[in-house]
């Protein structure tokens, strides 16, 4: 199993639109960051969770070319305006493609993408997708994925575990927990024993809708997984200076980082930083 970050930024994304400061005008490719959002990948089958508005983007730049299905987080704008992209890969695989999500989501998705969903003319063509309510837990292409529940200010989401058979028997498991700013013991009790956490924190401070960088640290030291990144990164965080400051298992995640997991653990490969297309 890999995952590979196609965006840590938070709604904003990294440069901010009319902001100066030191991380908006840094020359440091990890300080820029776009909308959140992972594919998880597994022979040669990608699930993606979240459509961001920058999909197309993202996809060019770190060369996806094919996504099996896909997972939505909540509807929030920076999770899912890139819904229409999903034609490209509707045509290079010449299907449909499964879209997940609680009833809330699908209903929204329904609303705000109307003309996907009835009879309109097809112009440059429309996504073909069809809409499926999560179960508890379920399994797409040898990936076991378990729907959590967590809670973002005061709006119910969804975090997914993933796990997988190993080599040697054990199990490799990462989860992705973002928008996230409190946490149910029933979820805390599913997130144990992982190789990777990744987990939302915007900003140093606390937040009414994610954890602060204190918070998550306190998740994690809670939690032990082998290793954590921290996603919905605002421009708050440098990314170096930012990373000398914590501890060795936990970093900052940044656009494009890929980890794969193996029988010790979640661990980076290295990526060439796919030359800058957009
Ligand atoms: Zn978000
Ligand atoms: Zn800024
Ligand atoms: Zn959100």
């Amino acid at each position: 199993m890999r995952i590979q970050f196609l965006g840590t930024g938070t709604s904003h994304g990294v440069p901010m639109i009319g902001c100066n400061c030191d991380v908006c005008l840094s020359s440091d490719p990890n300080n820029h960051r776009m909308r959140p959002s992972i594919v998880v990948s597994h022979g040669e089958h990608s699930v993606l969770v979240d459509t961001t508005p920058e999909l197309r983007m993202q996809a060019i730049r770190f060369g996806l070319k094919r996504v099996d299905a896909v997972l939505v987080t909540h509807t929030h704008a920076d999770h899912i305006m890139g819904l229409d992209d999903m034609r490209r890969f509707n045509d290079l695989a010449d299907a449909e493609i499964p879209v997940y999500g609680e009833p809330n989501v699908l209903e929204d998705i329904k609303r705000i993408f109307n003309y996907v969903f009835r009879v309109t003319q097809a112009g440059g063509g429309k996504p073909r997708l069809t809409l499926h309510e999560l179960p508890d837990k379920f399994n797409l292409y040898g990936i076991d994925i378990t729907p959590l529940r967590v809670i973002h200010g005061k709006l119910p989401v969804i975090a997914y575990r993933f796990d997988v058979p190993g080599d040697s028997g054990k199990l490799l498991s990462g989860a992705y927990v973002t928008d996230v700013s409190e946490i149910p013991a029933e979820t805390m009790a599913r997130l144990r024993n992982l190789d990777l956490l990744i987990l939302d924190a915007v900003r140093f401070e606390p937040h009414v809708t994610h954890f602060g960088l204190y918070q998550a640290l306190d998740v994690i030291a809670e939690l032990k997984p082998k290793r954590a990144l921290l996603t919905h990164l605002s421009h708050h965080f440098d990314h170096s200076r930012t990373n000398a400051l914590l501890p060795e298992h936990v970093r900052l995640a940044y656009d494009g980082q890929l980890v794969e997991f193996g029988n010790t653990g979640a661990a980076d490969i290295i990526p060439e930083h796919a030359p800058r297309l957009i």
